[in-house]
């Protein structure tokens, strides 16, 4: 029988990295103009396991994080919640991800997703070479990152790297998991910050408390 067409057989995966302790909706709609933009296939949201850069005192437990992970992208059929690293032991190295991706998914590009935050911040990135070997990084801009410094920024790591980074826009959600976590110490409200279902979670099992 006759193949049908297919756009393309190489499949384009976002990968969207946080800690999301907790999750919240500067996070998804980042991910979801990337999809929209580059007409990702679909977008995993992957929360750490240990990262590096983190204190790790004010980090809840891994499986709530995923949990909280699973619950916020079910609306959306082009996201899912992946447990690869929470999963391995030790240290959260991106470079480790990206490498088992490519196993997994052997026809594939994949579009690392960053806030304009982690991109200032990459040189102190493990193996920063090879992560721009396997990814194409997706910048996007966050609220009280200067422009300028990214711009700067990008333009120091294609020379110095030969990287493949796209830089994207999208609308500004001055939302932070540090503020989340503040707000529900004090017991201020943090409606319409994250998904409704989230928040459940969040006061069902007491974390942040
Ligand atoms: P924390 O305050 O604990 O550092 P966070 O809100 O920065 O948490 P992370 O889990 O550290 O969330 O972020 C994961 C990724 O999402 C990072 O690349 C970060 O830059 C990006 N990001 C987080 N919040 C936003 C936002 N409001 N707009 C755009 N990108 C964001
Ligand atoms: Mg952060």
């Amino acid at each position: 029988s006759k193949k049908l067409y297919t756009r393309s057989s190489l499949k384009k995966i976002g990968v969207m990295g946080g800690t999301f302790n907790p999750i919240h909706y500067g996070h998804l709609a980042t991910a979801e103009a990337v999809r929209n933009k580059y007409d990702l296939d679909k977008i995993i949201f992957m929360p750490s396991g240990t990262p590096p850069h983190k204190s790790k005192k004010e980090i809840i437990d891994k499986k709530h994080r995923y949990n909280m992970t699973m619950i916020a992208t079910m609306s959306n059929t082009y996201f899912e919640a992946s447990d690869i690293e929470i999963k391995r032991e030790g240290m959260t190295y991106t470079v480790d991800t990206l490498e088992e991706l490519k196993r997994i998914y052997k026809n594939s590009q994949i579009f690392f997703i960053t806030g304009a935050d982690a991109l200032c911040d990459i040189d102190s990135w493990k193996y920063l070479e090879k992560n721009f070997e396997l990814a194409t990084f997706v910048g996007a801009t966050r609220p009280g990152i200067e422009c300028d410094e990214v711009n700067q920024k990008i333009n120091q790591l294609k020379q110095k790297y030969d990287a493949n980074i796209l830089n994207i826009y999208v609308p500004s959600l001055d939302i932070s998991s540090t503020d989340l976590r503040n707000r529900i110490k004090k017991i201020e409200s943090i409606k319409y910050l994250l998904p409704e279902n989230v928040e459940k979670y969040i006061y069902k099992n007491n974390l942040y408390r």
